[in-house]
């Protein structure tokens, strides 16, 4: 069961929120309540806000990124090194955003480049 905390917003916002939901905007994408509205806006700020990748660990032929916008709480996804090649088993490409980010990783960008990898375009 959800537990819930009250929380003061300010009187204008509160009318525009109301009037909002009484739209036909409101209507079409299915918003009816205000926590409701407030909740999906509270989770799309802390999704805008919060890092979305860390970098778990980094093995000899792979590396571990937490990709904190797949699934609810996020998931792990691996970048492998074979060959000259670095490849996403989640996105099956070698050129996805997570192969991206180990570039931006000093200590994995090293490990790239010792082993003749590049940064596909
Ligand atoms: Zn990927």
């Amino acid at each position: 069961m959800t537990e819930w905390d009250t929380l003061r917003v300010p009187h204008d916002l509160m009318d525009e929120l109301e009037k909002f939901l009484e739209s036909s905007v409101a209507k079409k994408t299915g918003f009816t309540s205000k926590t409701q509205a407030t909740t999906t806006a509270m989770r799309e700020f802390l999704q805008k806000y919060s890092k979305r990748f860390e970098h778990v660990n980094t093995y000899e032929d792979k590396v571990r990124i937490l990709d904190n916008n797949i699934g609810k709480r996020g998931d792990i996804v691996t970048v492998q090194f074979k060959g000259k090649i670095a490849f996403c088993d989640y996105c099956e490409s070698n050129n996805c955003i997570h192969v991206k980010y180990c570039w931006e990783i000093p200590q994995v960008a090293e490990v790239l480049k010792k082993r003749g990898l590049k940064l596909l375009d």
